[in-house]
């Protein structure tokens, strides 16, 4: 593997509110476009070696290089450039962020995060320091599900330790207890068979916290290690990481992330909201988090962030790849245009727009990706859907 210059981003779940995995008719649809590809190259193969008037004069051994085996039928399809289809992946929100001095820090434990744990073990397995900082954006399910199905917590000599907001912390000690070490005997077992007791690796959180608004409880909160003021940016080695609060129906943080000059906002469940009256107290709340996103988001190399809804599945005209729609406003998600609107104004370099509906169907997809595409063009910017597994070096 390349050396990391400065972060190395890859994406393990890009996928919103549930996991999912391509229905039959999708993996039909997208092997129909592999397979009509192949064969418009094959002809287009023989038409060149093919005359009216004699035959090819070929034997098919000629044309595949040896005789019909997988082995010369994969080397003969090799030769022609196919189209690659898209695949998006179902993990929900896990993003783990590689520095060049050496950190692993990970951004959300969705059901990507089974994945992303095994990566990391496996690094550590040659080299590295056994501490991972897991960084959490708010309590939802699809954004801690993952967790107690990582490798990574299941090795005595690993340390994690979470940062996020009471809530996050909370979303994963009440059925697990690492931070409290006690678990609530009503619970214990009913939403996972897993405990502290049986997750040998050492736990310890950090809450993030507005300490000038809420002032740190005088009543020792057993899942707190250490708070930390919203305010003041997080230094892990040479990185920074300035955490801000987005607008989502639960707590929500999005994070700035800073290592030698090199920026990514990581942005998932946020609304840009559009209400009718600009003065309701969820639109002011709404905008004014907008602005915030804004502000830490001017010129940034790389933004992720939550386009679930087309404006007019928002809006309830239509629904997600169905023509029943529902009003999504206060679902806190954003729209797709929005973000294409704040990539442009924030004058970002590339943008993934991310969380997507389980709903959406692949061919739906595609057809947004074709049109970010063309958008790309005009403006002469990179935004595209976010996929798993795209790595990107900083
Ligand atoms: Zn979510
Ligand atoms: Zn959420």
């Amino acid at each position: 593997m390349k050396k990391i210059d400065n972060m190395r981003v890859h994406f393990y779940g890009v996928q919103g509110s549930g996991s999912i995995f391509p229905s039959k008719h999708e993996r039909d649809e997208s092997r129909k476009l592999s397979d009509l590809d192949l064969l418009k190259q094959l002809f287009t193969l023989l038409k060149g070696k093919a005359d009216i008037r004699q035959p090819i004069g070929l034997t098919v051994e000629d044309l595949l290089g040896g005789e019909i085996s997988t082995e010369n039928l994969t080397k003969f399809r090799e030769q022609f450039e196919l189209s690659e289809q898209r695949v998006y992946g179902g993990w929900t929100s896990c993003f783990r962020v590689e520095t060049s001095d050496g950190y692993d820090l990970v951004f959300d434990c969705g059901s990507g995060f089974r994945i992303c744990a095994q990566d990391i073990v496996d690094k550590w397995e040659v080299h590295g320091n056994r501490t991972l900082t897991i960084f959490g954006s708010h309590a939802h399910f699809d954004h801690t599900e993952g967790f107690d199905q990582a490798a990574v917590c299941f090795d005595p000599r690993n340390k994690i330790r979470v940062i996020g907001n009471n809530q996050y912390l909370q979303a994963l000690d009440q059925n697990l207890g690492i931070f409290s070490r006690q678990i609530d005997m009503q619970l214990n077992g009913i939403q996972t068979p897993l405990n502290y007791e049986l997750m040998p690796a050492e736990f310890s959180s950090i809450e993030i916290r507005d300490l000038t608004e809420n002032p740190i409880p005088s009543e020792q909160d057993p899942i707190v290690g250490e708070y930390h003021d919203i305010h003041v940016p997080i230094t892990i080695g040479r990185t920074t990481i300035q955490p801000f609060e987005v607008f989502h129906p639960d707590p929500c943080l999005g994070y700035r992330i800073e290592h030698n000059g090199k920026v990514f906002v990581y942005c998932t469940d946020h609304e840009l909201r559009h209400g009718d009256d600009p003065d309701h107290p969820l639109q002011i709340a709404s905008q004014k988090a907008e602005d915030v996103l804004r502000k830490y988001s001017q010129g940034i190399d790389l933004l992720y962030r939550d386009g679930q809804f087309l404006r007019a599945e928002y809006d309830g005209q239509i629904g997600v790849s169905s023509a029943f729609g529902v009003s999504r406003k206060d679902w806190g998600h954003s729209c797709f245009e929005d973000v294409i609107d704040m990539a442009e104004a924030c004058k970002v370099k590339t943008t993934y727009i991310g969380h997507h509906d389980p709903n959406r169907s692949w061919s739906e997809r595609n057809w947004m990706d074709e049109t970010l595409a063309r958008k790309s063009k005009q403006m002469g910017r990179r935004i595209e859907l976010a996929k798993a597994e795209t790595v990107i070096d900083l």
